[in-house]
């Protein structure tokens, strides 16, 4: 394993640095575009990196990934009468689909699925973000997980086009809280700071039947693990999602800190990160990496 990251590595580093640095907020395009990282843990409890695979980045809509799953914890099947399974077909963040389905979000990772989750977290806990943050403590085995706060704030300051996903839904009768604090709370997950080795095991559930061998617990039944796989594998890589199932052929989810985590079920979960990202905002290396494993290790879950 050690010498197939290696050669990942090798094959990928020429593109290392090709893209662009998020920069809808400030904090975030001050960002080193030139470090790369790959972090794998397996189902046998196994760690191999390479890398800068202990730096920790902004996870962003990694994020989406856990609070899904605190909230499949915490409601069960109704919850898919708030939140779709449908692939959207249009940028994470675009406004239209909500207007004529209604305010019920294609899917729980575009952003405004996030956020309806994010309000059924708000309706079940008294600080979703300390929930979250203890939950992925728990499950990553690092009690050290910090929140970027500048991050947080920033994302707040320029809130308006969640806040107008989140208004419409409030309008349509799908948001239960205060706008405003379902943001923060949202917001802060995205800011929560870890590194590719705290991210691939925190994945370890979702390539372990919902058994989390880092903290001994059935995070999730082995068909809700099955269901969050079959999610990201369809909805987790913004518009590139059909590229993604057919390069890479691996339930994959993506932020725009330029982290991907990807589950090779039953064997292991991994993380790599590079920040800069193509055109869709995937991690342009890190894309690449997942495509290299895959064709060196000829697996996919397809
Ligand atoms: N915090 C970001 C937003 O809501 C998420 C970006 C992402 O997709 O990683 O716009």
């Amino acid at each position: 394993m050690q010498s197939l990251l290696r050669t990942i590595y090798n094959d990928v580093k020429p593109l290392v640095g090709q893209g662009k640095v998020a920069d809808y907020i400030p904090a975030l395009a001050s960002v080193d575009p030139n470090q790369f990282g790959i972090a794998i843990y397996s189902n046998t409890g196994e760690l191999f990196q390479i890398g800068d695979a202990e730096v920790p980045f902004s996870i962003q809509s990694i994020s989406k990934v856990f609070s899904l799953t605190l909230a499949i914890k915490h409601y069960g099947p109704d919850m898919w009468q708030r939140v779709g399974r449908e692939p959207s077909g249009l940028p994470f963040n675009s406004l239209v689909q909500l207007e004529y389905e209604n305010g019920v979000p294609r899917n729980p990772f575009i952003n405004a699925g996030a956020l309806v989750i994010s309000d059924m977290n708000q309706s079940r806990f008294a600080s979703p973000h300390y929930a979250m943050s203890e939950f992925v403590r728990r499950i990553s085995g690092n009690p050290e997980l910090k929140t970027d706060l500048k991050v947080a704030d920033s994302e707040y300051e320029f809130r308006h086009r969640n806040a107008a996903m989140a208004h419409l839904m409030k309008s349509n009768g799908n948001f239960e809280n205060d706008v405003e604090e379902v943001l923060k709370s949202y917001f802060a997950n995205c800011a929560l700071r870890m590194s590719c080795v705290d991210l691939a095991k925190a994945f370890n559930f979702l390539a372990n039947k919902g058994f989390c061998s880092i903290s001994n617990e059935q995070v999730l039944s082995e068909q809700e693990a099955r269901q969050v796989n079959a999610l990201m594998a369809t909805s987790g890589m913004y518009d590139e999602a059909g590229s993604f199932a057919f390069q890479v052929g691996l339930p994959g989810k993506s932020g725009v800190g330029g982290g991907v985590v990807a589950i090779v079920p039953n064997r292991f979960s991994v993380c790599v990160w590079s920040p800069a990202l193509n055109k869709v905002g995937n991690s342009t290396a890190g894309v690449a990496a997942l495509e290299s494993m895959t064709k060196h290790i000829g697996w996919s879950v397809y």
